[in-house]
């Protein structure tokens, strides 16, 4: 699996295409990513568009968005909005108007009377524990209900009182009349239809029963010319009832429903419901606080589309689980920020350092580019002062063996600049180094030093030219790779304390003008991105994308 191939991998939903196609099955096809607006999308979801939509791209045919918008109580305008905003960046586009499942419930109200009419659907009275009991368990098969023989008169007229409203909330369901003893529980005569008094957000209160997922989904998808309707493995088992359907009713297509395994992330969740409750006990900020694997969240914190699609290429498609290691996106974001970040110098945790052999006021001006590889991305400024800022990790008083930053009568070569000399260090009262007494070699601007060699370079800033910024430093959000496996365990319990650090750092003076969403490699220290929400000309604030290296992965040996 080489990472910097650009071929399109191939898979057995391609396989199945490329034969449809060669067969004469279909002239061209249409996918669609149907999502429910109960939710901020995640990073699985992520992987669902960048297939149904990909697949639309490469084999130039169709991709639908459409809501599936049949729980009206969960569901809201801000999530439809959201998810819309979230293929776009992903940089896709639907085709024509954004659907709706609530488009159809005229039609779905109708097909279920069509099957009424053929004996094939009927009004049950039983109560919900009543129909749980009925249902049977995996190895004990269920039993009729005394409401399933009602005539097609009978449940033609109280389908209809359903729908006007004659009946209490969840006193009666449309049931499809497929087989209680069915091996396969979704046969085992599904409920279709359920009466819930809520409004909706499209079609308010112009109903009051619902349709079914199940039953909505198909139909849905046969009404659009669907030709691949592709779904997770937990659908597998639905796929009868799909076929069931669209078998019962007269409807002239019958897409063909493919299943493939859901993206599991290490270290994160990816289920829309635990994501809410993070937002709702106020774990995190939002939905799109940077730590959150949602695609917001990954935007915010400066994840770029195409490193996301370049993730979901890497990782394909199949039918096996898709348990992937965090490294995997970092990497695949890495590798699109190596070329399009401008590199940039920052000190998140500053010591200060005198140049006790440079002149106080004066100021050195050396220019730098921005990409050693991409001079297009051009040059700016770096000022040299008397005063300048280093990364405190970078001084040892008592440094390792192999160390090759600064030490007490050690030399480092500041990046751009001389080769520096520390003479002496200054501690407070507890011990701790607060100012370097430094001097530099005068003879080493653009030149290696005559007789020594200097390997260490380290980057800096000039205390007087440098800008104040808020640095957030993010960590993994929980503890461990699976933080929800255990159902008896809270998954919260896992979160991890010290998954977001705030810095008061400096910056450039180059990145004053930033715009919000604004990328930097800062040298040494990872790419970073000026934040969406709160970042502005008065107040620099940036966001850790990634480190340069995979440090978590070093850590774990
Ligand atoms: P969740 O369980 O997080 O609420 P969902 O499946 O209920 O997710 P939907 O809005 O119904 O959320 O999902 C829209 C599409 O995204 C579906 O086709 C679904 O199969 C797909 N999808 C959801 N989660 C993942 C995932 N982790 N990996 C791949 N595809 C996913
Ligand atoms: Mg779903």
């Amino acid at each position: 699996m080489s990472s910097t191939s650009q071929t399109v991998a191939s898979n057995f939903i391609r396989t199945i295409i490329d034969a449809d196609l060669a067969s004469g099955k279909h002239r061209s096809i249409v996918t669609r990513f149907p999502p429910e607006p109960n939710g901020y999308l995640h990073v699985g979801h992520a992987k669902s568009i960048c297939l149904n939509f990909g697949l639309a791209k490469d084999y130039q045919g169709k991709c639908n968005l459409r809501f599936d918008d049949t729980n009206p109580e969960k569901e809201s305008e801000e999530y439809a909005q959201s998810i819309q905003d979230d293929v776009h960046w992903l940089g896709f586009q639907w085709n024509g108007e954004v659907r709706w499942a609530s488009d159809y419930f005229e039609q779905l109200y109708q097909y279920a009377v069509e099957l009424i009419k053929q004996g094939k659907a009927y009004v049950d009275d039983l109560t919900p524990e009543q129909m749980r009991e009925y249902r049977g368990t995996l190895t004990l098969a269920g039993k009729n209900s005394p409401y399933r023989e009602r005539s097609v008169e009978e449940n033609f007229n109280l389908f209809a009182r359903m729908r006007t409203g004659e009946f209490a909330d969840g006193s009666r369901v449309l049931r499809a009349k497929i087989d209680m003893a069915s091996g396969n529980i979704n046969l085992r005569d599904p409920a279709i239809y359920r009466i819930r008094r809520a409004h909706h957000m499209r079609t308010g209160d112009a109903w009051c029963i619902y349709p079914m997922y199940d039953y909505t989904h198909c139909i849905s998808d046969a009404l659009e010319g669907i030709t691949h309707s592709l779904c997770t493995l937990e659908f597998e088992d639905h796929r009868p009832l799909y076929d069931w359907v669209l078998d019962n009713i007269t409807i002239p297509c019958h897409p063909r429903q493919y299943e493939f395994s859901r993206l599991e992330l290490h270290y994160t969740i990816t289920s829309k419901r635990k994501l809410l409750q993070l937002v709702n006990e106020r774990r995190v900020s939002g939905w799109d606080d940077p730590r959150m694997p949602t695609i917001s969240g990954m935007r915010r914190r400066g994840y770029t589309p195409k490193g996301i699609r370049e993730f979901a290429r890497l990782i394909g498609i199949s039918k096996s689980n898709n348990t992937v290691d965090m490294g995997v996106l970092e990497s695949a974001i890495r590798e699109d920020l190596e070329t399009k970040a401008a590199r940039v110098m920052a000190v998140i945790n500053p010591l200060k350092v005198l140049i006790t052999n440079f002149v106080a006021g004066q100021t050195e001006s050396r220019e730098a580019g921005f990409h050693p590889q991409h001079p297009e991305f051009g040059a700016r400024i770096v000022p040299f002062d008397q005063e300048i800022w280093i990364e405190a990790d970078d001084f040892s008083e008592a440094p390792p063996a192999g160390w090759q930053r600064l030490t007490v009568g050690g030399e480092v070569r500041l990046r751009y600049s001389y080769v520096m000399r520390c003479d002496e260090v200054i501690k407070d009262a507890a011990g701790n180094a607060v100012e370097l007494r430094c001097s530099i070699d005068a003879e080493t601007l653009g030149k290696n030093p005559v007789g020594r060699k200097v390997k260490g370079v380290i980057h800096w800033l000039s205390c007087a030219h440098a800008l104040p910024a808020e640095i957030r430093l993010y960590d993994r959000l929980f503890t461990v790779p699976e933080p929800d496996a255990d159902k008896e365990i809270d998954f919260c319990t896992y979160l991890n304390p010290d998954s977001l650090t705030t810095a008061q750092g400096w910056v450039e003076t180059c990145v004053k003008g930033a715009a919000p969403e604004t990328r930097y490699q800062f040298e040494r220290l990872g790419y970073f991105c000026t934040d969406r929400r709160d970042h502005r000309p008065g107040k620099l604030v940036f966001n850790r994308t990634v480190t340069l290296k995979d440090s978590w992965a070093k850590e774990q040996g």
